[in-house]
């Protein structure tokens, strides 16, 4: 029998559910589960990664300066203030590693990404969960949550899985209102999909107390990369970079995600395909009685009856090939996130989920 025991708190960690890419006995499927780029990565992308094959025998950069040069001049933004991570995922980590431990609470709200409890449990802190108000982040129940032990609050802007924007006024409000000690961290992942917006990028500026985090996971197509980026004060980057392995990124990630952040026609093409399909999705599926929100991202949250539903159409789409997302764990289970595939895809589910209506 195994004696050894893994440190207080390791056990009550939630193993992460990520979005299932097969289903059983089903050969061919389309995956709309992970809010992936269904046009791939930009070809330059493809062939940066081709390239960097002659050189796998070095060791990546430590400081990631032509990356973080990259992004700045795309974004307009000082690139001494930019950390690059494996995912934005690993730029959330080291904010709760470097800045919450045992004692301290991390807020999160209801439907707010999953990773952060786990981030924040990952770092000995205690998760706090706040609740939303019609899928909405409400600032008001976020600032009556907060603690003297508060070090961290978590916003998904636009949200994920529900795909709706918190206003510039009520980030300013929280930002405002949160004590001069807690970090507000604006998790920007699907930023790049609604038109004009900077990510929370100005709000960096503003107040010396918030982070914007990003990936090249979504309309950049290079999930399978793994590489993120947050943006901050210098003296936040200073600290963030402390708790940084140094060589994070491999030599074929940075290349890749450099190469992408150049090529601005494709992205464009990226955002335009994406509107225009998102637009249809929804209309389409309300046309057989299922409700969406306006979507602002690369998703659409499709809203049943009930769980039973929800459930009963994700077994008949698992029937047809097709894998969407179940979202009980974000506390919606009435409903199931359907990521914008390209027009093949698209045309499928909405021919799917109306035959299930009964159409
Ligand atoms: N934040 C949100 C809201 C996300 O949906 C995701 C990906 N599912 C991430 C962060 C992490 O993405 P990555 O680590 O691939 O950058």
């Amino acid at each position: 029998m195994n004696q050894i025991t893994p440190q207080p708190g390791i056990m009550d960690i939630a193993l992460y559910q990520g979005g299932q890419s097969h289903v059983e006995g089903v050969a061919e499927v389309i995956k709309l589960s992970s809010n992936e780029n269904p046009f791939g990565p930009s070809p330059k992308a493809i062939e940066a990664v081709r390239d960097s094959a002659a050189s796998l025998h070095r060791y990546p950069s430590t400081d990631h300066a032509s990356l973080r040069n990259a992004i700045a001049e795309k974004h307009g933004l000082n690139p001494d203030r930019i950390i690059c991570g494996v995912g934005s995922d690993e730029v959330l980590q080291f904010v709760a590693q470097a800045y919450a431990g045992p004692g301290d609470e991390v807020i999160y709200t209801e439907h707010g990404f999953s990773m952060y409890p786990i981030i924040a449990r990952m770092a000995g802190a205690t998760p706090v969960m706040v609740s939303e108000r019609d899928r909405r982040v409400d600032v008001d129940n976020i600032l009556a949550s907060v603690t003297g032990r508060t070090r961290i609050v978590f916003v998904t802007n636009p949200g994920n899985p529900t795909s709706t924007m918190v206003s510039d006024a009520e980030l300013v409000r929280l930002a405002q209102g949160l004590p001069n000690d807690c970090l507000m961290v604006l998790d920007g992942a699907y930023a790049e999909f609604v038109d004009g917006f900077d990510g929370g990028a100005g709000l960096v500026d503003r107040f010396s107390n918030v982070i914007m985090t990003r990936t090249f996971s979504k309309v950049y197509g290079l999930g399978g990369m793994r590489v993120g980026w947050g943006y901050a004060a210098k003296e936040i980057i200073d600290v963030l970079n402390r708790v940084r392995q140094p060589f994070n990124l491999s030599l074929t990630a940075l290349a890749a995600a450099e190469a992408a952040v150049g090529d601005e026609e494709y992205l464009r093409f990226c955002q335009s395909e994406n509107a225009r399909l998102r637009i249809w999705l929804s209309e389409e599926l309300a046309k057989v009685g299922v409700a969406s929100d306006a979507s602002c991202t690369n998703f659409v949250l499709a809203r049943f009856a009930d769980r039973n539903e929800a459930e009963a159409c994700d077994d008949f789409l698992k029937t047809q090939g097709l894998i969407v997302r179940r979202v009980a764990g974000y506390n919606l289970p009435n409903a199931l996130r359907i990521t914008v595939g390209d027009e093949n895809a698209c045309r499928h589910v909405v021919a799917a989920i109306t035959a299930f209506k009964g159409g």
